[in-house]
């Protein structure tokens, strides 16, 4: 697949997931706006030994503003954004009456309210240069509930109705939007909920079994990698059909 002289925008790709669309984007052809916290040095380099044009804006996409700052450095270095990943999201573990507000309110601004800002500011370019991809990175916990996850469930299957009603209004046109809904990723949001069972045990390699044994089936994690080639199908003639999906890759969590 040639996706040269398409410009994708994947939110959250200074690591994880977001960083390993970002290469297999990259490594198709396309030019890549990264976003995220943190130094993205290394990650701007990585990407950048694939794509023909690489660049990273920091806005912080809880914030409508910085989403709307975000847009105006892709039109104005970029020529606007044909490829749009939503990636970005943080995740809290509590139960539901001992949720702190914030985290709340800042799980549904980033994992949720993000997707409807970034796809409100592309669509008008993808409609004007005739096509487009909307890729928004929900969860297997778009599909189903898991306890102690109020925020991020709800965000997530959120998420997946946004995902719907766009793919709906862009049904006619060659834009499509679509979910990918990953179970277990190894990536420094799934460390954080191991390195808290290991302090409980003081074993890691068990916490790490414990977790995926609870949930996904295949006992073994999904990939960066894995989840970039799925985003790639997307963006390919193949995928021209595939609209409003929730596709799960998730070693087979939501088959139970
Ligand atoms: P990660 O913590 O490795 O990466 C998150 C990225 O988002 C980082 O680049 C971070 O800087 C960025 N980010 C966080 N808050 C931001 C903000 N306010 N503004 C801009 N960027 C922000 O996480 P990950 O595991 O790679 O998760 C990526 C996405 O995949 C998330 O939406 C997550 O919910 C989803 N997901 C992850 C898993 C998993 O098992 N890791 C499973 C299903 C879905």
């Amino acid at each position: 697949m040639n996706l040269t002289g398409k410009t994708a925008l994947v939110t959250g790709s200074t690591s994880g997931i977001g960083l390993g669309i970002a290469l297999k984007l990259a490594e198709a052809g396309a030019d890549l706006i990264l976003n995220g916290f943190g130094d993205a040095s290394a990650a701007l380099a990585e990407v950048g030994r694939h794509g023909r044009k690489v660049g990273h804006h920091g806005a912080d996409v809880s914030d409508p503003a910085q989403i709307a700052e975000l847009f105006a450095y892709a039109e104005r270095d970029f020529g606007g954004v044909d490829i749009l990943v939503n990636n970005a999201g943080i995740q809290h573990v509590a139960p539901v009456e001992e949720f702190p507000v914030e985290r709340w309110d800042a799980i549904i601004a980033i994992n949720l309210s993000s997707a409807f800002h970034t796809t409100r500011l592309a669509l008008p370019g993808m409609r004007q240069r005739g096509w487009g991809r909307i890729i928004n990175i929900a969860s297997v916990h778009g599909l189903v509930g898991s306890e102690q996850k109020a925020a991020y469930v709800a965000a997530k299957h959120g998420l997946v109705g946004l995902t719907k009603v766009v793919a709906l209004e862009t049904a006619t046109t060659p834009i499509t939007c679509n979910a990918i809904c990953p179970g277990w990723v190894l990536t420094p949001l799934v460390q954080q909920q191991i390195d808290e069972r290991a302090r409980e045990s003081g074993d890691e390699q068990r916490a790490r079994h414990d977790l995926l044994a609870e949930k996904q089936p295949s006992l073994d994690f999904v990939t960066p990698t894995q989840l970039g080639a799925m985003a790639l199908f997307l963006c390919s003639e193949a995928g021209d059909q595939v609209r409003g999906a929730a596709w799960n890759m998730d070693g087979g969590w939501a088959a139970r």
